[in-house]
């Protein structure tokens, strides 16, 4: 009996766990901190065992093979010591791949992922096709692969994911953009972080697909210097394509079949450009996998978005509140600032993941009223915005932030939370941020 170790009891390590007993595995889960009674109480349903707030080497360095959370850092010192033992460390994705023929959609990028996810699974669904969702949303991948029986897969994958792959193959692989993120696990190397999301075209064939920004540099430069074999499906705001996606008078073209596809980008329920792109991104992999144009247009006109992404809060004396929470870079911010049609208060801040604010500025100057910083650290933003807009506030919450912005703005405005940051200083997560700026605003 083979031994599979897992390190980390969240959804991909236990959704690892279930497949791998299924799959006639000894397996052992490990996790240095807690596990989550809704974890372990799985845990134990299904026999499996482990152990919390510890990693026990002499039952993890006898494995044959280790499954990693995509949360825990290649430097540590467990992992260091597998490696030198020469055992293989995958992925969730890696290992469950290999029990599934379902066709693959994979997503990656450095925004956009989850809304472009979620709205492919919807046009699918629409379209009729039998298709789970997973990867940061749901269930995990791994569990799904154990329990149902999808004929395809619309995966998000983060390029933690992707740096655990050795034969994982996407049939269908979206790159939304580039630009950077999580520098901090990839050395403050942009080249290093680079290659690991275009790692989601390493195993492609020449009957597979990558469709791709091709506004975006760092990716063309990847693609100028590196080979696919994949068909390339790129597509652009900027400018018309021969072969692609494109924007003319508002409308969205794709040129990739006989049939043309048109579609005015007033039809669509998710606004901003980005999302244009992500809807331009979801529909080619629709139309590869051919679905109907009807349907496809169907689904982009009643997809709901999703929670913490742009989302319309509502109006308070006439001023609307957008809660962008999931906005924890730079990128994120500024399309969220792009899109703003109004003077703004933007609740900005939080942890800092080494930003670049310098391409906010002009946006920020052409429509930032004022400032209310949320995090504990804000020198950086006061230091970069101060001399741009008059009034620049520090909160240390969700509630302080909400009535500052409150006051702060007038009828016609809009309050924008758009952090730029993660949000671990003062929250537990996005989602916990993304929340109490919704009850703080409820609570006007
Ligand atoms: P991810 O899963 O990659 O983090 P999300 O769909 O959750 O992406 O969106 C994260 C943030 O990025 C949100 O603030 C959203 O408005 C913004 N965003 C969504 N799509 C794009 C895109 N194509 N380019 C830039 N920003 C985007």
């Amino acid at each position: 009996m083979k031994r599979l170790v897992i390190l980390g009891g969240g959804e991909s390590g236990v959704g690892t766990a279930i497949l791998g007993k299924q799959k006639g595995y000894e397996v052992f889960v490990s996790d240095k901190g807690e596990i989550s009674k809704k974890y372990k109480q799985v845990l134990l349903n299904n026999e499996i065992d482990f152990e919390e707030k510890n990693h026990t080497e002499s039952k993890i360095l006898n494995a044959d093979v280790v499954m990693k959370s995509p949360g825990i850092p290649d430097k540590v010192p467990l992992i260091l010591k597998l490696k030198e033992k020469g055992i293989k460390i995958i992925s969730e994705i890696e290992f469950a791949s290999k029990y599934t023929t379902a066709n693959i959609i994979g997503i990656t990028g450095s925004n956009g992922k989850t809304t472009t996810t979620l709205l492919m699974h919807h046009i699918l669904k629409g379209a009729g096709f039998n298709v789970g969702v997973a990867g940061n949303i749901g269930d995990s991948f791994a569990q799904q692969v154990a329990q149902e029986s999808y004929d395809n897969y619309v995966l998000e994958l983060s390029s933690f994911q992707l740096d655990g792959i050795e034969n994982f193959n996407s049939h269908i692989a979206i790159l939304t953009n580039i630009t950077p993120d999580h520098l901090d696990r990839y050395e403050y190397n942009f080249e290093k972080y680079i290659d690991s999301k275009f790692r989601i075209t390493k195993n492609q064939k020449a009957t597979d697909y990558l469709i791709y920004d091709a506004d975006n540099e760092a990716i063309n430069n990847w693609l100028k210097k590196n080979k696919t074999k994949a068909k390339l499906v790129p597509f652009s705001i900027e400018r018309e394509l021969e072969y692609g996606a494109f924007l003319k008078n508002n409308n969205i073209t794709i040129n990739i079949n006989k049939d043309t596809f048109n579609m005015p980008i007033s039809a669509l329920t998710v606004k901003g450009k980005h999302n244009v792109k992500n809807a331009m991104a979801a529909t080619m992999a629709a139309q590869l996998l051919n679905a109907r144009k009807q349907a496809i247009k169907e689904s982009l006109e009643d997809f709901e978005g999703v929670e913490h992404r742009l989302e319309n809060v509502g109006k308070v004396n006439g001023v609307e509140y957008i809660n962008d929470s999931k906005a924890t870079n730079v990128n994120a911010t500024f399309y969220a600032l792009e899109c703003m049609d109004r003077q703004t208060v933007w609740i900005v801040g939080g942890v800092d993941k080494g930003n670049d604010y310098n391409d906010l500025l002009p946006l920020v100057r052409e429509k930032v009223k004022a400032i209310v910083c949320l995090g504990i650290d804000n020198e950086k933003i006061k230091n970069m915005f101060g001399n741009v807009v008059d009034i620049v506030v520090e909160t240390a919450g969700a509630e302080e932030a909400v009535k500052v912005a409150h006051k702060l703005s007038e009828s016609g405005d809009a309050v924008l939370l758009s952090p730029a940051c993660a949000s671990f200083d003062l929250f537990e997560n996005y989602e916990d941020r993304g929340r109490q700026f919704k009850a703080a605003v409820r609570d006007l």
